[in-house]
């Protein structure tokens, strides 16, 4: 069994469908970095997303100090060689372009960055027409990536996790297993969350939210599963 939980450039997803679409390029890049300054208190138990005129930005503490910070902001497509290409000055200079008209702390912040800032471009797949084949199938961003803008797309994955595992474990044909999973976890509305999200415009709520988990009578019943953590249990 192949389980390609690969991310938004999934081999596995090619793999079960020749034709299944390829990663959407969202107009985007995601920028990152990190200072030991703090020209904002930002405390480590609280991130502050900021919209700019131009851009996205998000700051949270660093436990041991300093800042950690994200920006998304509009631009062309790069291979990755190219995103790499690209030096902790160049980032700098764009950012602080793109955030010094507002009036926040976004521009000061990136301006106090020595440390390293890399960037990458920012996909999405909206739908993928088909999940599984035979003994394949696909979870997470390989079956539904969403832009960083909807911030879903982790809990996404882990929801598909869980949905598989419990298809797996009550329902011996694989086959039947997967088509139950999907059932359960593609989302019900065009792209759903994963179609969510595009070029900063963030999401009001969750849009696509799947299904809930499957439900017990579809599976079998099942003392609660101790996952190691004196408080937690999975059912
Ligand atoms: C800036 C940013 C902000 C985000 N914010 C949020 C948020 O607030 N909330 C949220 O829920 N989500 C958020 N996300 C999305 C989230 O990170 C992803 O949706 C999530 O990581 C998807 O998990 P995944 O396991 O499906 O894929 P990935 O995390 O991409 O993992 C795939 C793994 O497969 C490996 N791999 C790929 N190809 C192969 C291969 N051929 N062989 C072996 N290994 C391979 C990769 O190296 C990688 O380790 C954000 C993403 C970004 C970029």
């Amino acid at each position: 069994m192949l389980i390609g939980a690969d991310g938004v450039h999934s081999v596995t997803r090619q793999l079960i469908d020749p034709a299944a679409p390829e990663p959407r390029y969202t107009g985007q890049h995601i920028v990152y970095g990190f200072t030991d300054k703090t020209p904002v208190e930002v405390p480590a138990d609280t991130y502050q997303m900021i919209r700019g005129e131009k851009g996205f930005f998000g700051i949270t503490g660093a436990p041991a100090g300093g800042l950690w910070w994200f920006a998304r902001v509009s631009g062309p497509e790069l291979t990755s060689a190219q995103a790499a290409a690209v030096t902790t000055a160049q980032w700098r200079d764009q950012l602080i372009a793109v955030f010094e008209a507002d009036r926040t702390p976004a521009a000061a912040v990136v301006a106090a960055t020595t440390e390293p800032i890399v960037g990458t471009g920012n996909y999405d797949v909206p739908t993928v027409p088909t999940w599984h084949n035979g003994r394949m199938t696909i979870a997470g961003d390989a079956a539904h990536a969403a832009s960083p803008a909807a911030a879903q797309g982790a809990s996404m994955a882990i929801e598909d996790a869980v949905v598989l595992a419990k298809c797996l474990r009550d329902i011996a044909d694989p086959a039947t297993a997967f088509d139950t999973y999907e059932r359960h976890r593609r989302e019900p509305g065009a792209g759903g969350a994963a179609g969510a999200g595009q070029r900063g415009d963030e999401p009001a709520a969750y849009p696509g939210a799947p299904r809930p988990a499957v439900q017990q009578r579809e599976l079998a019943p099942r003392p609660p599963h101790r996952l190691g953590f004196p408080h937690l249990t999975m059912h």
